[in-house]
Formats: structure tokens, sequence, C-alpha cells
């Protein structure tokens, strides 16, 4: 391993270097064939798979092979220390994905997130002094390392409340200013590190509130962020963690660090932009003007609820030609998705079309519903995006919504003083009947109140949708 090979800029490389390389060079064809999977539901499970054994292989040939710049190898000592934190890390991961309940997904994504962000912070404060040993570049990769992660690891840590219902969303004007303000105060300090010729322990002050400013930011940047600007904040951190690992990697000089923290950080960045896209905002106006904030809903008349029998919405779809179901959060908390699959085969066995329409922020995290669906088997071409399936809703004799709320609610479309307005939905309100599954009068994400409950053509049927779903199956089979 150590039979030198050659010489590369004055340096002299080994076997041992030239198969890191080489491994370094798989694991990022591993990750770049993970992502491609990754893309479909169909392949995601086997694109985990590839880019964790990506991921993999790049730790052990690190641990192995990797020399300091003194051609030293990680002394023995040290690689029980990292083997040590690597197996109680993975064990912790393993439980925690094993335990969490399909609801919680989200949060446990958002946790995750802040990991990323948390470890590359640590990375970047640990480096420093070595950093300001060395040239421009080994500064300025550490404080947008520190920066980008700790506003990742404290703003996921927020999303993470915000989604478990335990932080409730903060919107008050002045917290435009104190943001920007905030921004300033971090980008300053931190052009104040990279530009100052102070030997790094008397900086050491100066990273610290570097520190803590960027933690302060990331809170206070995504405190006031609610409603449906949400998933776009989410995969906006999402992004911020890879571009912070990806900074960590340039700090240890790591081509499988930096191309990997590059691949999520641009996938990410490409996730939020399609987010912003399909609610019509643009990213400025995420970060700096709050959808779904303190805005308060338009006072109107409520009009009346109408129930509908089970048999009664039996007969309804079984006669139908058109069904569109239209699944919401409560699906996930229902976990009715194969019941909701049950149901589209017996009415397909009848001569009705039934497809899914799929909004793109339902749920709790990108892809929600896509994933549930897929997970019960549900054709992929059944599933119809919003923008497809709109312009078709008024030929739809029933649009079941279950557990949808917010991506239905029409206020976004009537309602200026809604929170929600300006946002997208999928047009339910244009279906010639309507059926919404819920299990009472709960509001959405959003906590504002909906008026299609309150429409002519709505008809609700309460309960749990899962079981509401299999009694319609019987029901059904029973006619
Ligand atoms: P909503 O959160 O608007 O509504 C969900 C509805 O499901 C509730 O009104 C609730 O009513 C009902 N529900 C809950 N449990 C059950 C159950 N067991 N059976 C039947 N119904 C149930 O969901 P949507 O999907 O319509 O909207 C998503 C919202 O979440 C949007 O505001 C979005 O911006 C936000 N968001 C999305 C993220 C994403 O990435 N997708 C991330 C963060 C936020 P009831 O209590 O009466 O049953």
């Amino acid at each position: 391993m150590d039979k030198v090979l050659g010489t590369l800029n004055g340096m002299s490389y080994t076997v041992g270097d030239t198969l890191l390389e080489l491994s370094y060079l798989i694991a990022a064809l591993l990750f770049v064939v993970g992502l491609k999977l990754l893309s479909h539901p169909e392949t995601a499970r086997r694109g985990n798979l590839w880019a964790a054994g990506g991921m993999g292989l790049a730790m052990i040939t690190t641990l192995l092979l990797h020399k300091n710049n003194s051609g030293q190898g990680i002394p023995l000592s040290n690689v029980w220390i990292v083997l040590a934190a690597i197996g109680v890390g993975a064990a912790i991961g393993w439980m925690v994905a094993r335990k969490v309940k399909m609801t919680a997904m989200p949060q446990l994504v958002s946790l995750y997130n802040a990991t990323g962000g948390g470890a590359s912070m640590l990375v970047a404060l640990l480096e420093y002094p070595a950093a300001v040993a060395g040239d421009i570049q080994s500064i300025l990769v550490t404080v947008l390392g520190l920066i980008i992660g700790a506003v990742a690891f404290s703003g996921s840590l927020v999303a993470f409340g915000k989604l478990d219902g335990r932080v409730g969303d903060i919107t008050k004007p002045f917290m435009t200013y104190l943001n920007l303000v905030l921004l300033i105060a971090t980008l300053g300090m931190g052009v104040f590190i990279i530009v100052s010729p102070t030997p790094p322990a008397e900086m050491l002050w100066a990273i610290y509130t570097l520190t803590a400013l960027a933690l302060v930011y990331g809170v206070m940047f995504v405190m006031p962020i609610g409603g449906a600007d949400m998933p776009v904040v989410i995969s906006l951190l999402n992004s911020f963690t890879g571009i912070a690992a990806a900074m960590a990697g340039f700090i240890y000089n790591n081509d499988a660090m930096i191309l990997g923290g590059i691949l999520v950080g641009a996938a990410g960045m490409i996730l939020t932009l399609l987010m912003c896209k399909a609610m019509n905002r643009s990213l400025i106006n995420v970060i700096i003007g709050a959808f779904g904030g303190g805005g308060v809903a338009m006072d109107r008349e409520h009009g009346n609820i109408k129930e509908i029998t089970l048999s009664d919405a039996a007969v309804l779809l079984s006669y139908s030609q058109k069904v569109v179901v239209i699944p919401g959060y409560g699906l996930a908390v229902a976990q009715a998705q194969h019941i909701a699959h049950e149901l589209d085969n017996l009415l397909e066995s009848k001569g009705v079309e039934v497809k899914y329409a799929i909004h793109p922020v339902a749920g709790r995290m990108p892809g929600h519903m896509n994933v549930l669906l897929a997970e019960a088997d549900v054709p992929y071409e059944k599933l119809v995006e919003m923008d497809d399936i709109n312009p078709d809703m008024p030929n739809v004799d029933v649009a079941i919504v279950v557990g949808a709320n917010d991506v239905v609610n029409p206020a976004a479309y009537d309602d200026p003083s809604s929170p929600i307005y300006g946002m997208p939905i999928i047009d339910a309100h244009l279906a010639k009947n309507i059926i919404i599954m819920k299990r009472g009068m709960g509001k959405g994400y959003a906590g504002i109140e909906n008026f299609l409950f309150f429409n002519d053509k709505t008809r609700m049927l309460f309960g749990d949708a899962k079981s509401s779903i299999q009694k319609l199956v019987t029901e059904i089979k029973s006619m």
C-alpha cells in the first residue's frame, strides 16, 4: 500500500492513495445512481441502498487508507474511537427508524437534517485553528460551513418542533427587520473573521459569536414561517445541510464528502425551487414574508354541514363514472392507504375510473402522499399531479377528500385575508359531488376554517379515514 507510484504537484502518491481516490470515485457513482433511483417510488428503496453502500465504502476506505499532510494514517487508537462513535450513532439511528411511526416520519427527517447541520458546524468549529494556519480558501470554507451548518441545525430543530405541534408560528411584523439585522450581523462577522489577520487563539471570541449569531438566525428564520411555506423551508434546510457537509468536505479535502454534500445540496435546492413554483411563490417571498402567518380569515356565514350515510356513499360511488381521491395528512395519520387502494380496485371492478389527485404539499413532507400510496402498491399512473387533474375536476362525479383540508380549501382563491390566499389547491369544489372523510371539524396545518365543508355539494363522512373506508368497502361489496 505504501509503494510510491509517482509524484503529482511535488507530492508522492502511493498505491493506498490511488485506491482511496478510486473508492471515492466509486462512492460518488453510487450516490448518483442512488439519487436517480430515488426519483421513482418503485426504485426508491433500492436507491437508498446504493447510496448507503457508497457511503459505507467511503467510510471504510477513509479509515483504512486516509493519510494526513505528513503522510501518517489514522492512528489505531483513533480508529477505535471512530468505530465506537459509528456504532453508537448507527444503533440509535436503527432503533429510532424502526420505532418511529409513519406519521412522525417528517419530524424524523427534520431531526436528521439537524444532526447533519450540527455535525458540519462542529467540524468547522474544531478545524478553525488549522484553517487559519492555512490559506484564505480554508478560512472561507470553514466560516461558510459554520454558518450554513449552524442555521441548518437550529432551523431544523424549530421545523421539527413545528411539525410535531410543539412550536407555534410567531409572526410579528418586526421579525422581518430583526431577521434582516441578524442576517447582516452574521454575514458581517463571517467576513470580519475571513479578512482579519489576527492569530486564531485571539479570534476565538469572534468564531463563538459567529456560531451564536448563526444559531439564533436559524431559529428566527424558521419561527415565523408556517402554513403553506413550511414544505419549502424544510427542503431548503435539507439543501443547507448538504452544502454544509460539502464545506466540511473542503475543510478535510475529502472528495467523497464534497461530492455527497453537493449532490444533497443541489437536489435539495432543485426541490425547493420546484416547490416554490408549484406553490406560486418566490423563494425570497417565502423567506421574508410568511404565508400561513398571522392572517385572519374572512368572517363568513357558515351554512350547514350535511352528512352522508355509508349506504348513500356506496351507491353514489358505485354508479359514478369518474372518481378522484384527494389524500391529505389524515390519510397518513389513519394509515388508510392500503384500504384506499382496495376501494379503488373495487370501484374499478365496477367500471368506475379512479384517480388520485396529488397536491405538492399534501401531508407533512415533500412527496408524502406518493410514498404512502406507493407503499400500498397503488399504480403510479393513477397518481395525477394537481396541475393535470384540476382542468378535469368539473367532469368528476365524486371527489373523495381523505384527511385533506388545507390543500382543498377554496379560501386560497377567494379570501384575500386568508393566510393561505394565493396557494394553488386541488379544485375539489368543482366536482359534481364531494365526500369528505375526517374525524370531526378539526382544522388543518394552517389552522383555518374550510368553507368547502359547508358547500352545497359536500357531504361529510365523519370518522377515522381507515375505518370509514373499510366500512364503505364492506357496504359496496354487500350491494
Ligand atoms: P391538513 O393538515 O390541512 O389537514 C389534515 C386533516 O386530516 C385535518 O383537518 C384532520 O381533521 C384530518 N385527520 C387527521 N387525522 C385523521 C384521521 N385519522 N382520519 C381522517 N381524517 C383525519 O392536511 P393537508 O394534507 O390537506 O395539508 C397539508 C398542510 O401541511 C398544508 O398546510 C401544508 O402547507 C402543511 N405542511 C406540509 C408539509 C409538506 O412537506 N407536505 C410540511 C409542513 C407543513 P380532523 O381532526 O377533523 O380529523
